[in-house]
């Protein structure tokens, strides 16, 4: 086995944290995330278990650490816990889901290595649920949230805020501090769609979480771009402010789509194709180059406060 070393990009930048994209299929249309009209990627074109083994191992040795697993909806594959299995010998493995399914396969993840869990939950009302998702399951997504709790995954919960769902922060963050797991509010971000009328900054995050007396801190719970402050109940409630507080320089991530693309940026469509590499040889040394070579030149950072980014946020990963 060759050794694992650290992989900087051209800007320094020590590159350590992959994102994994398993499939762009979703049981929910979360407006933000799905265009009217979805062109799945065909099932054959799909990263294979195999295929995940072999970029397993290629990552590990370029130095990533920490993989987060994410979609589309990373639980309609069948295939999901052999998936973290795969990756469980990394630092950590993690995944973003929905949460609609956890309270079937909560167990079988942990049993396979799944270290964390970030559970998407932007509303608490049924009827709201259903205007951003087109989906009913509010209630199992929320049996998902506690089976995870109960199974002992580090839970985190994410809600994208945007206009129809900012009077419910302040209730989100209780519930969360009900349960006793850290919650995120996500800006909004023109990726694959323009959602400029919808957008929140952070400021009126902050305003509308008034009451619980934030302070600021410099704890960092996982990997990701979120800054955290605490609650005078001692909950943390963190922001991922891509739009007004650009944390590019701080990147230490890349993506890799569902179709077997690596994807340097969101904030770009530029990528290398992996697929090529790994279906034209089972020799590991071409792919690793090719990898190599999409970290270095990874873009300084987005540009999305200018232009929407012509990507599907869920062949990407969100
Ligand atoms: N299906 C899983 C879920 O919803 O958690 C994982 C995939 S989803 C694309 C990953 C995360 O991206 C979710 O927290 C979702 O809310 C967020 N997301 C999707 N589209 C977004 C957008 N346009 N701006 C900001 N966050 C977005
Ligand atoms: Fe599905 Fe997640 Fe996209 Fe919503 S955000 S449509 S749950 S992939």
């Amino acid at each position: 086995m060759l050794k694992e070393r650290t992989m900087r990009d051209r800007f320094k930048r020590n590159i350590n944290y992959l994102r994994v994209s398993v499939t762009d299929r979703c049981q929910f249309r979360c407006f933000y995330c799905t265009p009217v009209k979805v062109n799945f990627t065909p099932m054959g074109k799909l990263l294979s278990l195999e295929d995940f083994k072999r970029l397993a191992y290629a990552f590990k040795q370029l130095g990533i650490e920490f993989v987060r697993i994410t979609g589309g909806e990373p639980t309609v594959r069948q295939d999901i816990v052999q998936i973290v299995e795969v990756f469980s010998s990394f630092s950590s493995v993690s995944m973003t889901t929905n949460g609609c399914r956890l309270e079937k396969i909560a167990r079988d993840l942990k049993n396979a290595g799944l270290s964390s869990v970030n559970i998407s939950l932007d509303t608490l009302k049924d009827e709201q649920f259903y205007a951003i998702t087109g989906s009913n399951k509010l209630k199992n997504v929320i049996r998902g949230i506690e089976k995870a709790i109960e199974t002992n995954i580090s839970v985190k919960l994410n809600s994208v805020v945007y206009k129809d769902n900012l009077e419910e922060v302040l209730d989100l963050a209780l519930f969360a501090g009900h349960l006793g797991v850290p919650i995120r509010f996500i800006e909004l971000m023109p990726v694959g769609s323009n959602n400029e009328q919808y957008f929140v900054p952070r400021k009126s995050i902050i305003e509308k979480l008034k009451p619980l007396k934030l302070k600021s801190t410099s704890v960092r719970l996982g990997n990701g771009p979120a800054d955290y402050f605490i609650t005078d109940s001692g909950n943390y409630i963190g922001l991922i402010s891509a739009m007004s507080r650009n944390f590019c320089h701080l990147c230490n991530k890349i993506r890799l789509s569902c179709d077997g693309k690596l994807y340097p940026c969101l904030g770009h469509t530029e990528n290398v194709d992996l697929m090529i590499p790994l279906r034209s040889s089972s020799n590991d040394t071409e792919l690793r180059k090719t990898i190599e070579t999409a970290i270095f030149n990874k873009p300084a950072g987005h540009d999305m406060n200018h232009s929407i980014v012509q990507t599907s946020m869920r062949r990407i990963g969100g």
